[in-house]
Parts: structure tokens; sequence; C-alpha cells
């Protein structure tokens, strides 16, 4: 039976990665990217040469069709995004959920590694225990709705948010639950990671214009 590898990609740092995430992208017959041009930057770094082709949010049901052509001709296939864990807020899940709704013969095969939300939570200092993730804040119905229900929640939050609106989320965290404690992550293992704790009116005072550029995950507790 043919298998399709799940496979965790760094989040910024092209060395994390795990041994076996370079022999399963090194072994299989094709690599799905999110974005071919992106993911060939991982695969020069460690010289493999393999084929890609790209499967994204506004990939068609034709391509999909394709997939499964390559899966049933016995072909085994990883599945990378741009960053982190493919399916965790982004794209893979559709795939993954396709391939079970319609019986697809294939191993679906997990192969761990970074994912952003994760390496935020790690370094909180917050209860892991038991958290909440909310992917991406809404851009804009149901964004203040997002932040009233964070304010009632008693378990450690974690979100993802642009950085064109992170002070706007900021404004919100400040009104909502001012007395939350709060961490920023930002460019988590890349050259200007920063981190940022406090109350939400401390971070708005230190994370100034500037410092708005990247990818952040939030958490709260
Ligand atoms: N599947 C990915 C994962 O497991 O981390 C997440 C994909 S989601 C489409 C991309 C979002 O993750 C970014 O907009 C940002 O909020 C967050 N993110 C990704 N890399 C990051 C990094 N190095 N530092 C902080 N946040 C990051």
């Amino acid at each position: 039976m043919s298998s399709i590898y799940i496979v965790a990609t760094p989040i910024g740092n092209l060395e994390d990665i795990t041994l076996r995430a370079l022999r399963v992208l090194k072994e299989v017959d094709l690599i799905l990217c999110e974005d071919t041009r992106h993911t060939k930057r991982l695969l020069d770094k460690y010289e493999i040469k393999a084929e890609t082709m790209s499967y994204h949010q506004h990939s068609k049901i034709a391509k999909i069709d394709k997939i499964i052509g390559i899966i049933e001709s016995g072909k085994n296939l990883a599945l990378v995004s741009d960053a982190g864990t493919p399916g965790i807020s982004d794209p893979g899940n559709m795939l993954i959920k396709y391939l079970i709704e319609n019986k697809i013969n294939v191993n679906i095969i997990p192969i761990p590694g970074p994912s952003a939300v994760v390496s935020a939570l790690s370094i909180s200092g917050f209860p892991t225990d038991n958290f909440v993730f909310l992917g991406f804040v809404p851009h804009k119905k149901g964004r203040q709705t997002f932040f009233k229900n964070i304010a009632q929640e008693k378990r450690t939050v974690a979100f993802y948010e642009s950085p064109h609106r992170i002070l706007k989320a900021l404004d919100s965290m400040q009104e909502f639950f001012p007395e939350k404690e709060i961490v920023v992550c930002r460019e988590l293992t890349k050259i200007y990671e920063s981190v940022y704790r406090g109350k939400a009116e401390e971070i708005k005072k230190i994370l100034t214009d500037d410092q708005v550029k990247g990818e952040f995950v939030v958490v709260t507790h």
C-alpha cells in the first residue's frame, strides 16, 4: 500500500528538521508542497533532489484527483507546508480529510517536528496540560467575540496573528482582558526572534511600530 507522510519542516531555522524527515523526503517519489519555491530552499540545503508538486488552499478538486491517481499507482508521497506541521492551521488537513472521507487506500503517517504554536507554548511558562489553540484571529467578522471569549477562558489560550494586526490585537486584549498575562512570540527560531512578556498594556509599550514585522504567535493565561 502507498504511504503519504505528513512531514513537519522548520518554522524558520533550517536546522530544525529531524533525521527521519530528511530520510523520508529523500525516499518518497513526490513531495507535495504548499509553495514549491519555498520548499526548494530546504531541499537544496540538504541536497535532496526530489520531484515536487504544489498543493495549497486554492488547489482545485482536479489537483486532488491527480494526487489520488498518483497514490493509486503505488507511489509514496510526502506532504509539507511552508512552515511547521502540515495540517495545523494550514491547508494540509483538507487533503487528509478528503483521503479519509473517500476511503483512499493509503497509510497516512505523521513525521513529527516543529510547530509554531507548540514552540510558543513550550516557552510560555503557562499551564500546558490543558490549553486551547484558536488558529488565526478572524480579520473582521467575529474579531470582537474572539477576544471576548478568551476573556472568559480559564485555560491557556494560543493563537496566530498577522504582523499587520498585532498592535490592533493588543488593543483588544487590553480592552477585554487587561489583567491576563500575555506572551507575544515573534519570528521564533529566526534572526529576529523576540519574546515579549507582560500584560497587554506593557507589551504595547515595548512592541513599537518597527518591531511588528514577521510572524507572531500569542499565548495568554
Ligand atoms: N502549520 C504551521 C505550524 O505548525 O506552525 C502553521 C501554519 S500557519 C499558516 C502560519 C502562522 O504560524 C504564521 O502566520 C504565524 O502566525 C505562525 N508562525 C509560523 N512560523 C512562525 C515563527 N517562526 N514564529 C512565530 N510564528 C510563526
